[in-house]
């Protein structure tokens, strides 16, 4: 059983009217979509809908049109695409309400898929304008959320048409919720956390939420410089916010609290110049990095005692890679790492959850995205999960 409503509490929809809130807000490249991964991810939840006889009226943002309508950020321009992954014709409707939205609602039949106009269009929506989610609410039956993404917000078709219309999770948005409980609200013990990428200030929530949730927590990636230099490493010329030492200390000590191991590298790749397969590449340990080096990856000594952490571990949450992994060799460490990950995942040892740009990049670019349990694509929605917020889009949801 759930704690939010899914689309097997919704009983008969023939003929009834579906709000479904979906992330359309596609990579665009000269007027057309570079990618569909967000449509597919809806397609479950919409086809669902249309199958069981509703009138499915698609909803999403589109940009960043601040309010006011912006002929170049037309949710239209995505009309090719959905159809295309939906492999269904799809009627766009230039409004979110009034009766243009209401005739065409008199035109879809059952089954058939309307496409509202950019929800950003109007000043209602990001101000969560109670008046303007009615509005929307009153030519629908019922609301459906399949977008995490946006449920770090609290806008009228992310949060506030759920508490004017019964409201329920869509299949994606079902699938990312359970496996984000998994993982940190009611994870199998011990748990890991591999926290890296490039600061400390743009992870501190996260750190400091963290080290009260899990057993181990393993620091990588620029950040990690942060915490070393904080306990009087010389970390020569690498990415390092000094003035955050002093955080990093206490977000060490709140660990000792809790009972969490933090874990830093103590051997590391460094270089005198950043590029790929630099000369002055070489390993050592963190003690030896001259004054002219950078840190920019966790040393492979680290890495298989990283992997012998998570060996022991039943659940991984993974944000941040563990190096400058876009230039070689800077990736060695993120990819072993992912390796391991993914084999103890596949061997049923380990439920794996990631999320964050540059991490699910680099898993991909490690050839084992498939093999977690679970790879959020959500960005800032996921980091404040991992920040233990509350998402709005999510409570309005909850039973
Ligand atoms: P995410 O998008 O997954 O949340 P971040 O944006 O926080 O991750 O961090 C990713 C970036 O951190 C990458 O561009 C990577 O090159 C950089 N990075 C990782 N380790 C280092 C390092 N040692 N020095 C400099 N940059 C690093
Ligand atoms: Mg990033």
């Amino acid at each position: 059983m759930s704690s939010f409503r899914t689309l097997d509490d919704l009983g008969d929809v023939t003929g009834k009217v579906a709000l479904v809130r979906v992330d359309l807000n596609l990579p665009m490249d000269g007027g057309s979509v570079t990618d569909t991964t967000r449509v597919e991810a809806a397609k479950p939840t919409i086809m669902e809908l249309v199958d069981a006889g509703a009138k499915v009226l698609l909803l999403a943002h589109f940009g960043r049109p601040k309010g006011a309508r912006n002929s170049t950020m037309s949710v239209s321009m995505t009309l090719d695409a959905v159809e295309d992954v939906l492999g269904k014709e799809v009627m766009f409707i230039p409004e979110v309400q009034g009766p243009v939205v209401a005739q065409s609602i008199g035109i879809l039949r059952n089954g058939d898929i309307g496409l509202l106009e950019n929800t950003r269009f109007w000043p209602g929506e990001e101000a969560n304008d109670a008046e303007f989610a009615a509005g929307i609410a009153a030519n629908a039956d019922f609301f459906v959320n399949d977008a995490f993404s946006a449920a770090h917000r609290a806008h009228a078709t992310t949060e506030g048409l759920a508490r004017i219309l019964p409201a329920f999770a869509g299949r994606a948005m079902e699938k990312e919720l359970t496996a984000l409980e998994a993982a940190l609200e009611k994870p199998e013990q011990p748990v890991a956390a591999v926290v890296g990428g490039a600061k400390v200030s743009s992870k501190l929530a996260v750190l400091e939420n963290l080290v009260g949730k899990v057993q181990h927590l393993i620091i990588g990636g620029g950040m990690a410089n942060t915490f070393l230099a904080a306990r009087g490493v010389d970390v020569g010329k690498s990415l390092c916010e000094h003035d955050l030492t002093d955080t990093a200390n206490a977000i060490m000590d709140a660990a000792d609290h809790a009972g969490c191991t933090v874990h830093l590298p103590y051997d590391v790749v460094v270089s005198k110049e950043f590029s790929a397969n630099p000369t002055s590449l070489r390993v050592c340990n963190v003690h030896e990095v001259a004054e002219d080096e950078m840190i920019l990856d966790v040393g492979p000594q680290a890495v298989e005692a990283l992997g012998d952490v998570l060996k022991t571990c039943k659940t991984l949450v993974w944000n941040g890679p563990m190096g400058a992994f876009e230039t070689e060799p800077f990736d060695d460490a993120t990819v072993a790492l992912a390796k391991t990950a993914a084999a103890l995942t596949i061997g049923e040892s380990l439920v794996s959850v990631a999320g964050g740009g540059d991490t699910v990049a680099a898993l991909n670019h490690a050839g084992v995205a498939q093999d977690f349990s679970y790879i959020s694509t959500a960005g800032g929605a996921f980091l404040e999960w991992m920040e233990g917020k509350e998402l709005p889009g999510v409570t309005a949801l909850k039973k």
